[in-house]
């Protein structure tokens, strides 16, 4: 499965890199012992291409019934302001659909938490749902890296056996999922929209052919089954005060020869008032029916006094209203505020896809069977260039 050919000079670079400690030198031979959990850190880092893992019949050697628990990977996010990281709310949703999947299966849900360092956080992630979280801290972990997290992943993955693993379908799960997948050779379904367990197995639910199907994807003979899920299409139960998850300490040696990207400047997808989109309470979209660059400035004026953040469909971004951090849909965000307010927009499927969860969705339409009155609760035939400044100057007068 992972062998050293006669190629090996002998340089010993890949002991160092290895975060536990499976590869020593003998008689100037680079040697793997049982430690081994197939990471792959060796095999990026060997000159001569000498260290080689076959993935497919390590793949095929595994015993599936050893794999075992519901496993959710806790992403952390940046504070604003500075003021240190927390647990990005998708982990929750995700722990929450896990919980489920758990139950069904009769198994354990644990939490994945790579961080520089824990503070606190098992708590949380207790209350939500999670009986056991696997904790690496180390001082590279202080902002995520494909490299260095999914070395970590991998390990933890190889040494416990989940038998299901959820990521958020986020920039940092979108990154960090493919790259785990492809490492440890299973399967991976993207962007799933629902989540269940049939004859013991993980049915992935997503989108296909344009949003028009919905396909079902069952992985029988990999493990773990995997799957990214995007942030607000699951629910957040409400957290168990009290409950407690058990700490397992995952102690990982990182090498920093194996960070191959440096990061020079970070730039927040934030609206000016420093929301993001997929975490704003009210979001005010726009689509082609607002015609101009002007026209779409009254959506900033409601969405400041509304205290949201402006959203908009593909085809205002298409003609430059707005940028694509502030598209909701399938190829955008997916959203779920407390209030979406859709102006000028036809509710294409796959607008719909995008903002479906929200709790009160209110379209203003001059189309009466514009199908996004569809899925609105409440609707305004008219001609948003007469309603929206109407609405903007009724909020003013009220003091908003
Ligand atoms: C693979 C794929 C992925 C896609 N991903 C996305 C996505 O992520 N997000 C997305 O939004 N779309 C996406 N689309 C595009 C989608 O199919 C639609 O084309 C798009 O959503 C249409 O945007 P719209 O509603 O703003 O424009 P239109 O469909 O042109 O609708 C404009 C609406 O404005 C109304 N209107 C016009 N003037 C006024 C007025 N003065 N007052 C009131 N109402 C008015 C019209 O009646 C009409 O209903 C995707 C398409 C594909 C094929």
């Amino acid at each position: 499965m992972i062998e050293v050919s006669k190629k090996c000079i002998g340089c010993g670079k890949c002991v160092p890199v290895c975060p536990f400690a499976a590869v020593q030198m003998v008689d100037r031979l680079a040697v793997i012992n049982e430690a081994c959990t197939l990471c792959g850190a060796c095999v990026q880092v060997c000159p001569v291409k000498a260290i080689t893992i076959n993935r497919e019949e390590a793949s095929a050697r595994r015993d599936l019934s050893s794999y075992k628990g519901v496993w959710v990977y806790v992403e952390l996010m940046d504070v604003p302001g500075g003021h240190g990281k927390k647990v990005r709310p998708v982990t929750l949703e995700l722990l929450s659909a896990g919980r489920r999947l758990a139950d069904e299966l009769g198994q354990e849900l644990c939490a994945v938490l790579i961080a520089e360092k824990n503070h606190g956080w098992e708590k949380e992630l207790g209350e939500y749902g999670a009986d056991k979280v696997y904790l690496s801290e180390h001082p590279e972990f202080f902002e995520y890296n494909t490299d260095i997290f999914s070395t970590a992943v991998i390990g933890i993955i190889n040494r416990h056996k989940p038998s299901v693993m959820l990521y958020p379908a986020s920039i940092q799960g979108r990154d960090l999922a493919p790259r785990v997948a492809a490492s440890i050779y299973v399967g991976l379904t993207a962007d799933c929209t629902a989540l269940a367990i049939r004859d013991g197995l993980l049915v992935q639910s997503r989108p296909a052919f344009g949003g028009n199907i919905m396909a079902d994807i069952l992985s029988p003979t990999s493990r773990p089954q995997m799957a990214t899920v995007r942030p607000n299409v699951m629910k957040i139960d409400e957290p168990r005060p009290g409950r407690t998850a058990i700490v397992v300490r995952e102690e990982i040696k990182i090498d920093k020869g194996l960070r191959r990207v440096k990061v020079l400047e970070r730039k927040l997808a934030h609206d000016k008032a420093g929301t993001r989109i997929d975490e704003a309470r009210v979001i005010v979209s726009g689509g082609r029916g607002l015609k101009t660059k002007e026209k779409f400035r009254l959506l900033e004026d409601l969405s400041a006094l509304l205290g949201g953040v402006v959203g908009a469909s593909r085809a205002a971004v298409d003609m430059g209203l707005k940028d694509k951090t502030h598209q909701v849909g399938q190829s955008g965000t997916t959203v779920s505020p407390k209030l979406y307010l859709a102006c000028g927009i036809s509710g294409a499927v796959q607008h719909i896809v995008g903002m479906k969860a929200s709790d009160i969705i209110v379209a203003v339409n001059k189309d009466p069977n514009a199908p996004i009155f569809n899925v609105a609760g409440h609707g305004v035939v008219g001609d948003v260039h007469e309603i929206l400044p109407k609405l903007i100057d009724s909020l003013k007068k009220k003091g908003k």
